[in-house]
């Protein structure tokens, strides 16, 4: 089964509560979402619909009067919802299997931040070394390396595993496991290849213990290059990608004798977007107005891309890839050999009622993106 845009609202956090943020994201079951404003404080950005990510959309049924909306997707996760069910219930498992199977499949978060793309992704982080994250709040990355060695032991074919892992910050694509400061390199095309990026660094690995280890190395390293910790790894795409390259363990004999070895190559790429949040246009001003327009560019690029590929295909035109570095790097994965599943992140706090109705905007549009095998 193909996976769908999935919504993902996160629980109300001390801080809001204690600021006494009204709650106004509720699931209403089967893949519906309301978002109610119940006071006219809780109207704050509530007409502020105007964002780079969403243009005026028929989806959601707004009734300005009321100051309530809903929405419908295949499936919404609230507060309450474990990071195993996001994991079972967004169709991750499947997309694991899909990518073994030979295809391109991309998971990306997006939403403002703070709304727990990251958390979604790869869980809290870890209060220090000798206190690791529950096994229970790992994210979907790692459940998905699980699954995926898994899958590699118990389908007897032999899986030859690589990662890669790359940032882009301010339209320059960075390697993060290279060693050395990061620094940008060439992204670049070819008929065979497609889009790709010169000499990224491709590790392979064999264990969840290698692959998690590179996940947080990278991780770190996005981190620790800015100044303003936090705000940086908001302010960056981060793209892990795995490669798998399986060849069956037992090929008929006739195959062998013709000296050949069949092989399939798939990837798994988990994208955590930069924060969708629509930035001031006064007040930010030298490297923080050149970060907020290189986001800005490239998401509202992707939203663009996402737009015209859910039309009809023959009403289809062209599709701007090359507007962005995400979008060309995303290409293959949106394009119709791909396989994408979006994860939607919301806070249900009457304080982001703006960027939540985006976010959802957002989502809804992806909705009729038919990507298929
Ligand atoms: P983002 O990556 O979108 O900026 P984070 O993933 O860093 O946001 O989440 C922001 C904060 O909210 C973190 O402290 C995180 O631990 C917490 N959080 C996010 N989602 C959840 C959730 N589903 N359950 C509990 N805490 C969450
Ligand atoms: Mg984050």
């Amino acid at each position: 089964p193909r996976p769908h845009p999935t919504i993902r609202v996160r629980p109300l956090t001390c801080t809001e509560t204690r600021r006494g943020d009204q709650q106004v994201v509720h699931s209403l079951g089967d893949g519906a979402v309301h978002v109610s404003a119940t006071s006219p404080s809780g109207c704050r950005g509530w007409g502020g619909l105007r964002h780079p990510l969403s243009r005026r959309c028929p989806h959601g049924q707004v009734n300005a009067a009321r100051h309530d909306a809903t929405f419908g997707f295949s499936a919404v996760f609230d507060a309450g919802a474990s990071q195993e069910a996001v994991f079972e219930g967004s169709g991750m498992r499947q997309l694991v299997e899909l990518a073994i199977d030979g295809f391109s499949c991309t998971v990306f978060a997006f939403g403002q931040t703070g709304s727990g793309k990251t958390y979604t992704l790869m869980g809290p982080l870890a209060q220090s070394e000798t206190q690791p994250v529950s096994p229970a709040l790992l994210g979907l990355m790692q459940r998905s390396f699980t699954c995926l060695l898994e899958q590699s032991r118990s389908r007897g074919s032999d899986l030859a595993l690589s990662a890669s892992y790359l940032e882009i910050y301010n339209e320059q694509v960075r390697d993060l496991l290279s060693p050395g400061p990061p620094c940008a390199l060439p992204l670049r095309w070819s008929k065979t290849r497609g889009f790709y990026v010169e000499n990224q660094l491709s590790v392979e690995f064999e264990s969840l213990e290698a692959i998690v280890s590179l996940l947080l190395q990278g991780s770190q390293r996005r981190r620790t290059s800015a100044h303003a910790l936090n705000r940086h790894s908001s302010r960056s795409h981060a793209l892990l990608t795995i490669h798998i390259r399986s060849r069956t363990n037992q090929p008929p004999t006739w195959v062998l004798q013709a000296g050949a070895c069949p092989s399939k190559q798939g990837t798994l790429c988990f994208v955590d977007l930069a924060g969708s949040e629509r930035v001031k246009e006064t007040g930010s001003s030298g490297e923080l107005s050149v970060e907020a327009n290189s986001i800005n560019r490239s998401l509202l690029a992707l939203g663009h891309c996402i737009s015209l590929l859910a039309k009809p295909r023959g009403k289809r035109t062209h599709i701007p890839y090359r507007d962005s570095k995400l979008t060309r790097l995303l290409a293959r994965s949106l394009g119709d050999s791909g396989i994408t599943l979006m994860v939607a992140c919301i806070s249900p706090s009457s304080q982001c009622l703006s960027e939540t109705l985006s976010t959802l905007h957002y989502a809804s549009r992806a909705r009729r993106v038919t990507t298929r095998p």
